[in-house]
């Protein structure tokens, strides 16, 4: 297939190398990031669109994705799809269909779980939202860059998927870090808490897959001073993204507006920059309820 891939960072540059080493024909674009072996360059996100079947976008936020639609959409070919593979709000994405749509082309938005690793190794899973047409055209493409693709829905369902599976596991993992932080002043070992958890009802991804604990349960990136894995930047993005949405349809999510003023709090205060999300651990543990 002909493929025009715009935004080349940590997660389109390794997605669009698997797609050209599956024999596909990928052109990219990046404004800063370089390209990855077997993709051609092009010298702008029109000129990496013109003639191809897919454009899929990686890119950092919804006015980004804005602007390069509209760049790219005039130039697709009738019946082509613009499949956005970014974590962007609702609105833009539905937006973005809408713009595809009256132009006769196809859109879906197709965010993604499982990280830069992931990306690499071609097993991401894709949240798709979208026509059942644009989703049969790009199912080959999730099929080389993923290990699964789910069709959640209309434009805009694969960021609400998306959106909600972080808020939960934003909220999940704050609390997993306040348990230990609580069970150490309990004086309750942490491998014996994990030992417990892990197989009773307070078991989840955060404790049993991801554990905020060094040295206990299985390796993550609290075993490695917390390098990201999933950083606390991109944690903090998603949960406001479902703070945003959550507005718009005015929906009560008390628990994910915690998590995303705890999380803004960890990351604007400096000690999370850089740092995965699972470092609230040590934060929590090192202080008191003042
Ligand atoms: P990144 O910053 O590494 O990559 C984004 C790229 O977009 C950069 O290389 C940047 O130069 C390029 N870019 C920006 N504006 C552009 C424009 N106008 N035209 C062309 N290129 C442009 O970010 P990333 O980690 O690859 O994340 C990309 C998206 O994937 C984000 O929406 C992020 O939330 C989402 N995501 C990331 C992860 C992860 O673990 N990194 C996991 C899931 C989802």
């Amino acid at each position: 297939m002909k493929i025009g891939f715009i935004g080349l960072g940590n997660m389109g540059g390794p997605m669009a190398a698997n797609l050209a080493r599956a024999g596909h024909q990928v052109t990219g674009f990046d404004l800063a990031a370089p390209c990855p072996d077997g993709v051609a360059k092009a010298a702008s996100a029109g000129e990496a669109a013109t003639g191809a079947e897919v454009v899929i976008t990686m890119l950092p936020n919804g006015a980004i994705l804005r602007a390069v639609a509209d760049e790219v959409i005039a130039v697709m070919a009738t019946g082509s799809v613009l499949c956005d593979c970014s974590t962007v709000d609702v609105e833009s994405a539905r937006a973005v269909a809408d713009q595809a749509g009256a132009a006769g082309r196809g859109a879906l938005d197709a965010p993604v779980s499982g990280g830069v690793g992931g990306a690499s190794a071609g097993t991401l899973t894709f949240m798709v939202g979208g026509s059942d047409t644009a989703f049969a055209t790009v199912q080959p493409l999730f099929d080389v860059m993923g290990q699964k693709a789910v069709h959640c829905g209309a434009s805009g369902a694969g960021q609400a998927a998306k959106i909600c599976n972080n808020m939960i596991l934003g909220a999940t993992m704050a609390v997993t870090c306040e348990a230990f932080a609580l069970a150490d002043k309990l004086g309750l070992d942490r491998a014996r808490m994990f030992d417990v958890v892990s197989t009773s009802s307070g078991y989840s991804w955060s404790m049993n897959a991801y554990c905020p604990a060094p040295g206990v349960g299985p390796q993550s990136p609290a075993d490695n001073d917390y390098k990201p894995g999933f950083a606390a930047e991109l944690m903090l993005k998603d949960l406001r993204l479902s703070q945003q949405a959550a507005e718009a349809v005015d929906a009560d999510t008390p628990m994910g507006a915690r998590a995303t003023e705890l999380y803004a709090e960890f990351v604007e205060a400096g000690q999370g920059a850089g740092r995965d999300f699972s470092a609230l651990l040590p934060l929590l543990a090192a202080r008191g309820r003042g």
